[in-house]
């Protein structure tokens, strides 16, 4: 790197964020007459990291109505099927940022979606941290029909902490650190199955705190009654801590985590850790087969594309659609013209994750290039947080104000600062060793 006396360095500031309830899962014990073989299979349908509800618009993958379809094959296949979220869905998107009868509409539009879906569980990921109002995340929180696990995170006031909570019924309730619920096959085979979240601890704020994801998994875990047959985990970790969890609680047979963006599984030991990939692009089905006899789980694990072969399921395509008709009309009253041509680009810009995370991008470069062409002081160089890129397709032909917007959907200011050049390399190692 160039050593420099002093420069102006332009920085996107982004705004980072992070949530619960208590609904029971019990799938309907259709029971039939016949004997109980001790051996139950319970579905799991896993998404993590899901800031987009309609599929992308380049290659048609992903899509949260396809999803909801998978998730009434295998309900029709195995009542005992539940579907979790791995953390990070409230924010950021291009919908989120926007406004609806007067407020900014926050990750709304995702848990309306979610709820029509049916999602059962979710763990709270970094991004449910990312909006500054205690209230956004609260109102989310309120409106969502399904629980949020939240082991090693509480809500932080002056002089006390408590769990987060939602407001229902005129009553509260709390997002808990773990559950238990009973699930019963057509033969008659109960287990009372455990669940725990642990997330990382990036989503700061002041009204959060976090304890150690390590001590809370152990704790969870050590408070389930022994009657408790079987334990999963509903993780928002780094991939190495979600191995170690794993292989600190090697009795858990399935870890289901989030965080990261690109579809990964591993076995440590008997366990199975699985990521999908993020925008609901693929999907993982695990099916836990228990042995009660025995005492024994196993866990099979399917990675499903989530494309055009797939039918999108009414109820949720009618949600969506609702959704996709106000982002239209609220980019429209917020001065953007969605369809407005900005460049055209002489060769596709590839925005995907996979890419534009892990090496130099043209993506960036263009992003860079603007800011410098913005800003008021003629910095040295601009510097860009590859994460503040979400749109995560392929963007090619004429590019739109949607598009720019679908780009960086944070919405957050342009910073010009003077730092010393040692302050620049130890700012670019540490976005290197991250
Ligand atoms: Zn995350």
């Amino acid at each position: 790197m160039k050593a420099c006396k002093t420069f102006a360095l332009v920085l996107i500031a982004l705004i980072f964020f992070a949530c619960d309830s208590t609904k029971k899962v019990v799938a309907t014990p259709n029971a039939i007459p016949g004997k109980d073989d001790g051996i139950i299979e319970v579905t799991f349908l896993q998404m993590n990291d899901v800031y987009e509800i309609s599929p992308s618009l380049s290659d048609n993958i992903g899509g949260l109505a396809r999803v909801a379809t998978i998730r009434k094959e295998l309900l029709a296949k195995n009542p005992n099927t539940i579907t979790v979220l791995a953390g990070d869905f409230i924010s950021p998107s291009v919908i989120g940022t926007l406004r609806h009868e007067g407020k900014r509409i926050r990750g709304k539009q995702m848990v309306d979606v979610l709820n029509t879906l049916g999602l059962d569980w979710v763990v709270f990921g970094n991004h449910e941290f990312d909006y500054d109002d205690l209230a956004d995340l609260q109102a989310r929180l309120d409106e969502s029909n399904f629980t949020w696990l939240a082991g090693n995170v509480r809500l932080k006031g002056a002089t006390w902490t408590q769990q987060f909570f939602k407001n229902r019924n005129g009553g509260t309730e709390i997002c808990p650190d773990n559950q238990v619920v009973t699930l019963k096959d057509a033969d008659g085979t109960t287990i009372n199955l455990g669940v725990f979240g642990v997330l990382v601890d990036t989503g700061r704020k002041p009204w959060a705190v976090y304890s150690d994801w390590a001590e809370s998994a152990q704790k969870s875990y050590a408070e389930f009654d022994p009657k408790t047959d079987v334990v999963v985990a509903l993780t928002h970790l780094n991939v190495d801590d979600d191995k170690k969890l794993s292989a600190m609680l090697p009795e858990v047979p399935l870890v289901m985590g989030g965080h990261d963006h690109d579809n990964q599984i591993y076995k440590i030991g008997k366990a199975t850790v699985a990521k999908a990939d993020a925008n609901a692009k693929t999907v993982y089905i695990h099916t836990l087969r228990y042995d009660k006899n025995k005492g024994v789980a196993t866990v099979k694990s399917e990675l499903r594309k989530v494309d055009g072969k797939i039918a999108d399921e009414p109820a949720t395509a009618t949600v969506i659609a609702k959704w996709e008709k106000i982002k239209n009309e609220s980019l429209g009253s917020a001065g953007f013209d969605a369809a407005k041509p900005v460049t055209t680009l002489k060769q596709p810009l590839d925005c995907r994750e996979g890419i534009i995370r892990h090496q130099p991008a043209p993506a960036g470069a263009a992003i860079t290039e603007a800011m410098l062409f913005v800003s008021k002081n003629k910095p040295d160089c601009a510097l860009l947080n590859s994460g503040s890129i979400r749109v995560d397709d392929v963007l090619s032909g004429t590019l739109t104000e949607l598009d720019i917007v679908r780009m960086l959907p944070f919405g957050g200011a342009i910073v010009e600062v003077e730092m010393r050049g040692s302050m620049l390399r130890k700012t670019l190692d540490t976005g290197v060793s991250e």
